[in-house]
């Protein structure tokens, strides 16, 4: 396996209900649909098993849960969207808080955007896109659990989702947590927006 940061101390700073405050710390937030496999991510990039917890109830945590890295960076688990269980003013309340966090936060160094790699483009997908676009806020796609998908249907169903994504081929990180493929080039991108 290719090389890649390691992280030795991994601190759970808490959960917000809202932007937490700035540090000198850079910054990482990872936002996504409910399920798509974020905490599985996060837990797999700092090789622990349940620092983010994975397959809770959906939809359930509408917190801003934050991680410190070896006293160097921070993580950012934003909450997942696009739950269909929970009433439309819930959800207008988590749109506001993770617009609230995103836009305005000169330390936020990338934003993970993970996507379903087994699916076509979805439209809060793209419209969590155009706005990370709009306000000018660096930014990385994630297509998770490509473990799922076929060997041989991957580089297909993986180029109709960047096709429909529109971002150039630098910003598509295809991964998976199973397997860790995409580990090391997604903490390399990391390690490179944080510098
Ligand atoms: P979250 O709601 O986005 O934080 O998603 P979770 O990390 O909790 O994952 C949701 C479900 O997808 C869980 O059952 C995970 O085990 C599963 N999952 C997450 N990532 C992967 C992956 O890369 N491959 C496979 N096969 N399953 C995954």
């Amino acid at each position: 396996m290719k090389k890649h940061r390691v992280i030795q101390k991994v601190e759970f700073v808490g959960s917000f209900p809202e932007a937490p405050a700035q540090t000198a710390l850079p910054e990482v937030a990872f936002v996504g649909r409910s399920n798509v496999g974020k905490s599985s991510a996060i837990n797999a990039l700092l090789n622990r098993k349940k620092a983010a917890r994975v397959g809770r109830t959906p939809g359930r945590t509408q917190a801003i849960n934050v991680f410190e890295l070896d006293q160097e960076l921070r993580f950012i688990d934003l909450p997942g969207y696009g739950f269909a269980k929970v009433p439309e003013y819930v959800r207008a309340q988590w749109g506001k808080m993770i617009e609230n966090y995103l836009f305005d936060r000169p330390i936020l160094k990338l934003v993970v955007v993970l996507v379903d790699g087994r699916h076509n483009v979805q439209p809060l997908d793209l419209q969590m896109i155009k706005a990370l676009q709009q306000g000018s806020v660096p930014f990385l796609i994630v297509a998770t659990k490509i473990d799922r998908i076929k060997r041989s249907k991957r580089k297909h169903t993986l180029s109709v989702l960047k096709k429909g994504l529109a971002v150039p081929p630098s910003n598509f990180v295809p991964f998976s947590s199973e397997t860790k493929e995409g580990l090391a080039i997604l903490w390399n991108k990391i390690d490179e927006a944080c510098k």
